[in-house]
């Protein structure tokens, strides 16, 4: 089952219903105003209009034209714009992290850390490399070597951003920033749930230097899917897999290129000589951090039955410990997105009724807004939805293993394969399991971090995704690849041309044995 969450909690009202209607995420769409409300207390704390199919198209054809001029800029010129769209940021820091806190209930630490310093790093390393990254390559012409041959990246026009409501600042610009630094302009379409990020997204980029780099329509999921049927020239999304299949259809009608980045159900693998300090306090993070709405959090642990007990002993400890408020000084705030609280309380009870045991949290808060006790289950299996499904809140289920084959497969029985985290102080023997683990990313002693280091290409296997973010590859996800190849000497014909040489077949034949045959091969000894 694809469990998302469904939008009970919210009148749905749209004029027009999407043509793919996905409940999910037209959640806060009342007619044609998004009402963005604070989770930490329930209150109204914005009305933004939804931007229609009209408004989507003429965006579009902004961005296009922009897209000549930011095209044929250098990357030098384009990264030093991108420098000084670094500049604004750090300029609204205080700013930024007050509307990202009222828009998702974080708490400003997470929200200056997983937010602004992810964005501002991503800029400067795009910044930095992609010069280089974007040069002509040269390739060997192989067998002809009268000629010469380059790949050139260029870049792809306009491409559409659609991003979720976990990390609305990073999700929303690491895309947007990637896609300028190679070349192209872009329409964002933020989340609905966090339209007043978008908002400021929208602001960073308004000036008279280069307008319409990045256009901002706001919106659910009929603006998304104008925007993904609306002939843009890639679609790099960022949600869950259930959208994301969507998406994905809409874009095969005119074949538009995707880039998915979708859930995860990340397993964290404890080896009986791990260093239980380190890896009990990594679990706790790695699973409440964000209270859990992360898409690589820990989501679930495989402990060795030789330390499970004082595993789960040391994580009860400190998650009894964690300070849960609106404080600002909290260690996490609270949820995001009520109808994701449904989900997180419906997979604790589905487990519950299957024989876990909850040894603290279990419950929401009672008090205003979307607050969801940090909660450990143990006596888990994979028959329970909280070990199969995406919970995305802040939970912590631990089973017991017996072995490392057991872990891995344990590990592996998801159709999930975003990251994932090993725990030893074998590292050589961790980094065996790393490479058996399906997923795109491993962490050895560590979690989710992984994501920070910008030159590690980062994205999913199985339903986790299609495609990378960060590094090279991020870089070129934004691109096209150009062939090129030139004659370099002006020869008056290429042996192949008509009329073919009756000796062409012969010739070819014994330049191949000549070339290829294992008698140099052995001679040569390989
Ligand atoms: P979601 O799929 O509900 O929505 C994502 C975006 O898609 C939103 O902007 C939404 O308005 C838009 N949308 C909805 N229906 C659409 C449609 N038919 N056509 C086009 N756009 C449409 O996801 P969410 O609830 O906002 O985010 C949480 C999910 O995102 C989780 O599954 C999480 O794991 C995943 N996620 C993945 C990554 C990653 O990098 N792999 C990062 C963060 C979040």
């Amino acid at each position: 089952m694809d469990e998302r969450p469904a939008a009970s909690v919210w009148a749905v009202t749209t004029l027009e219903p999407p043509p793919t209607p996905n409940p999910d995420s037209a959640a806060v769409e009342h007619g044609e105003v998004l009402v963005c409300v604070d989770p930490r207390t329930g209150a109204t704390t914005a009305r933004i209009p939804v931007d229609g199919p009209e408004e989507v198209a003429r965006s579009i054809a902004a961005a296009r034209d922009a897209a000549r001029s930011w095209a044929a800029a250098t990357p030098r010129d384009r990264s030093r714009y991108l420098l000084r769209v670094r500049d604004r940021i750090l300029e609204r820091a205080e700013q930024l992290v007050e509307t990202i806190c009222a828009a998702t209930g974080k708490q400003p630490a997470e929200a200056a850390t997983t937010e602004l310093m992810a964005v501002v790093e991503t800029i400067g390393f795009y910044a930095e490399h992609a010069e280089r990254w974007l040069r002509d390559q040269p390739v060997h012409p192989g067998s002809l070597l009268h000629k010469r041959a380059w790949k050139r990246y260029e870049p792809l026009g306009v491409v559409g951003v659609i991003s979720p409501w976990n990390y609305p600042f990073t999700l929303a610009m690491t895309p947007v920033v990637t896609a300028l630094a190679a070349g192209n302009t872009v329409v964002l379409k933020p989340s609905d749930v966090t339209a007043t990020v978008g908002e400021e997204v929208r602001a960073l980029f308004d000036d008279d230097e280069w307008p319409g780099l990045v256009r901002v329509v706001q919106g659910g999921a009929a603006t998304g899917d104008a925007l993904v049927r609306g002939g843009v020239d890639k679609i790099a999304f960022t949600g869950s897999a259930r959208t994301g299949r969507l998406v994905m259809a809409a874009a095969a009608e005119r074949l538009t290129p995707v880039l998915l980045e979708l859930g995860g159900k990340d397993p964290m693998i404890v080896r009986a000589d791990a260093d239980l300090d380190r890896a009990t306090r990594g679990a706790v993070w790695g699973s409440m951090q964000n209270s859990g709405q992360t898409c690589m959090s820990v989501e679930r642990v495989y402990v060795d039955a030789s330390v499970h007990d004082e595993f789960v002993e040391r994580v009860v400890r400190q998650v009894e410990q964690i300070r849960q408020d609106d404080s600002g000084s909290g260690d996490i705030g609270s949820m995001t997105f009520p109808p994701q609280v449904e989900v997180v309380e419906r997979h604790v009870a589905d487990a519950v009724a299957k024989g876990a045991r909850v040894l603290v949290g279990g419950g929401r808060l009672d008090r205003p807004g979307y607050w969801f006790a940090p909660t450990v289950l143990v006596d888990v299996d994979h028959t329970m939805d909280v070990m199969r499904e995406e919970t995305f809140g802040p939970v912590l289920p631990i089973m017991r293993t017996t072995s490392d084959e057991e872990a891995v497969a344990l590990a592996n029985d998801s159709r999930y394969g975003l990251n994932s985290s090993v725990w030893s102080a074998d590292e050589d023997r961790a980094a065996e399991l790393a490479a058996r683990i399906e997923a795109g990313n491993v962490c050895i002693n560590d979690c989710i971090v992984s994501y920070a280091v910008t030159g590690l290409p980062f994205g999913g296997v199985k339903e986790s995704g299609i495609g990378r973010v960060h590094g090279a590859e991020g870089l070129r996800e934004f691109t096209q690849v150009k062939s090129i190849m030139a004659t370099r000497f002006r020869a008056p014909r290429e042996p192949w041309w008509f009329p073919v040489p009756a000796r062409l077949a012969d010739l070819s034949i014994r330049t191949l044995r000549l070339r290829f045959g294992s008698t140099w091969r052995r001679r040569l000894g390989r």
